[in-house]
């Protein structure tokens, strides 16, 4: 008999996406038009403000940053716990991320931290919406506003999160999401850009599709421009309609997937928070649509060990992440430590997270793991 696996993530598809994408292979355009046309308005519907779609979350970000002026030898402020995406998106503008240290607690930028890391190079802080949280967002905004800095949010954990009665993205300077395959929502790969910055909004729309002047326009009504000009560096990362298809399903179904993640976060509390061998995140979950769900294990705990003998029931786990800095791309000319982040990575375990989980299954996990640690 083939023993179950508790997956750490997955895409969670129904007969809706495959409805969708059946219909864009039917129509034979795969390509940029009606259905991202229809998924940009969903999102904007949501967020309450403009969005632009792109090919995924870093593209989202490398063009955020591009589009706000970031580019050679300028510098951005980024938490070192993060995915190497958010480096990568920064260098791609020729940029410098400059990897700060978290805060203890919600594995968020450190503004105490990044304040020592300022030069007169600084441009842009990017702070990481880490597991589906924001920290202390609005001490990043005070911080970034006292120094006239752009605010390039990486909040691609945090689709559907709530701060301060405000969805993430609807609110901030520019905001980018993902959405990959295991991501709260998503469109196979995916992202968008959303900020009330219409100037940034055009640019991004133009360089998504290699620098095409108004190019967005010409696509949306089915056509493209075959005489335009061209006023800077552009890439090609633009989504699909095939992508779009999947998108606009999961916005159907958005409010369902983002309560079961919720649900998750809760039952996964009721059985390990208050437990002397490790630490749960300090999320509200009427709040926070979690990402992932990151627990942190008490010294003495051997975390290798300890995912051995989750896996040997079946149950994958992971850590996000390793600190960027200690990548060797990275880590050059860094002289200043990162103790929290450090300890943080010491302790960190992510479970299983995915709307498809039952409430038996978070039993299964949560009672395999006490049972392994105690
Ligand atoms: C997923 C992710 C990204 C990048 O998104 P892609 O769509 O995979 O390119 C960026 N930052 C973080 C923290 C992520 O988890």
């Amino acid at each position: 008999m083939n023993k179950k696996i508790y997956r750490l993530s997955k895409s969670c598809i129904g007969d809706l996406e495959k409805k969708n994408v059946m219909q864009v292979l039917d129509h034979e355009f795969l390509g940029m038009g009606e259905e991202v046309k229809k998924f940009e308005h969903t999102l904007q519907n949501y967020l309450g403000r403009e969005v632009a779609s792109a090919v995924n979350g870093t593209a989202a970000l490398q063009l955020a940053l591009q589009a706000c002026g970031i580019g050679h030898g300028d510098e951005v402020l980024v938490p070192t716990l993060t995915y190497v995406a958010s480096f990568q998106a920064i260098s791609a503008t020729g940029a410098i991320p400059v990897a700060c240290d978290v805060d203890f607690k919600s594995l968020t930028l450190s503004v105490e931290d990044a304040k020592k890391r300022v030069t007169k190079n600084t441009k842009a802080v990017m702070p990481v919406h880490y597991s589906g949280g924001v920290g202390n967002l609005n001490e990043i905004y005070k911080f970034a506003s006292n120094l006239g800095l752009r605010v390039i949010e990486d909040a691609a954990h945090a689709f559907g999160t709530i701060y301060q009665e405000k969805r993430v993205g609807s609110f901030g300077d520019v905001v980018c999401f993902s959405f990959d395959g295991i991501k709260n929502l998503t469109s196979g790969e995916g992202g968008c850009i959303a900020t009330s910055d219409t100037r940034v909004i055009e640019k991004i729309k133009d360089i998504r599709l290699l620098g095409v002047h108004k190019d967005t326009d010409m696509r949306f009504s089915g056509k493209r421009s075959w005489e335009f000009d061209v006023f800077e560096q552009g890439w090609r990362y633009h989504m699909s309609n095939v992508m779009a298809a999947i998108g606009n399903a999961q916005m159907d179904k958005f409010s369902e997937m983002a309560a079961r993640r919720q649900k998750i976060g809760m039952l996964y509390n009721k059985y390990l928070a208050n437990n002397s061998k490790l630490e749960v995140m300090d999320h509200d979950y009427e709040l926070v649509v979690p990402h992932i769900y990151v627990i942190r294990l008490k010294e003495g705990i051997e975390k290798v060990v300890i995912q051995q003998k989750l896996m040997d029931v079946g149950i994958q786990t992971g850590v996000h992440y390793q600190p960027a800095h200690t990548l060797s791309f990275y880590s050059n000319k860094i002289s200043l430590p990162f103790p929290n982040a450090e300890k943080a990575y010491s302790e960190i375990l992510t479970l299983p997270m995915h709307p498809d989980l039952s409430d038996q299954d978070i039993d299964f996990i949560a009672k395999s793991l006490l049972k392994i640690i105690t």
